[in-house]
């Protein structure tokens, strides 16, 4: 059974219809890479996927667990599915281990020990044990947005999204959050990432999706994908023609 089901999804802005029909199936454990275009509607994606979208038409899925535009639900779903964006989005007033621990006690209600230990146990996996009482701030890029993933593996979900998490670093800071997330690949982590990084998509991806126009317009394996594109759109955007 697959972990998320994305079934004819439609979603809208007004007179501008962004997602035209999407249907994508993910197994637990597999690691999606989602390619295209500016504006082919990648984020929206990910966006109605974790509930911060709703959808106009089609259902998804996660675990099981249908995916209805109630506001209950999409907390429940936010719940399950983590999801990590381009700007690191973290309160600057707080250190990181504060960052890290904030969601755990006033979402899920867990005590301050717990989240605590918690932040640190996520904190160590990122590799960045030692600054758990640094301002973000005092943080590089890199180190901030590493701070972001323990925020989002502290939530216990069931999947990441990872939405252009290298595309707001210099460039000497995309290796070590590619390894952070390369790592959770290898632990098992379902992750779907919107990435503009084809190498690392073709290295670590078992699957990548190139959606044009709000539509999944190739989908297959990298080495397919990449190495034998089918439409004149990918080999476009792939800059090989
Ligand atoms: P991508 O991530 O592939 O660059 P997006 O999903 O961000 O594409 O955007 C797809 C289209 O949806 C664009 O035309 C964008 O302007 C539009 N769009 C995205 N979010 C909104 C919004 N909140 N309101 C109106 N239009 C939006
Ligand atoms: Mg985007």
């Amino acid at each position: 059974m697959s972990l998320i089901a994305v079934t004819e999804v439609r979603k809208r802005f007004g007179d501008n219809e962004v997602l035209k029909g999407i249907d994508l199936d993910i197994a637990a454990g597999e690691v999606v890479a989602i390619i295209g275009k500016s504006g082919s509607g990648k984020s929206t994606l990910l966006r109605c996927i974790n509930g911060l979208e709703l959808i106009d038409g089609g259902s998804i899925s996660v675990a099981g667990a249908q995916l209805l535009p109630q506001e209950t639900q999409l907390k429940a779903l936010r719940l399950k599915v983590g999801m990590i964006f381009q700007q690191f989005n973290l309160f600057p007033h707080l250190t990181a281990g504060r960052n890290v621990m904030l969601s755990q006690t006033v979402v899920k209600k867990k005590s301050k020990q717990e989240a605590e230990a918690m932040a640190r146990r996520q904190l160590e996996r990122v590799g960045l044990a030692h600054k758990f009482d640094a301002y973000p701030d005092e943080l590089s890029g890199g180190q901030q947005q590493r701070v972001a993933i323990a925020r989002a593996l502290a939530m216990e979900p069931m999947a990441l999204l990872c939405d252009e998490v290298t595309s707001a670093l210099d460039p000497e800071l995309v290796a070590e959050v590619l390894a952070v997330v390369r790592e959770l690949a290898a632990e098992g982590m379902t992750l779907v990432m919107v990435t503009h990084e084809m190498s690392f998509a073709r290295d670590v991806c078992n699957r990548v999706v190139f959606m044009h126009e709000g539509r999944v317009h190739e989908i297959g394996p990298p080495r397919e994908v990449f190495a034998a594109p089918k439409t004149a759109e990918l080999r476009q955007f792939l800059g090989l023609n």
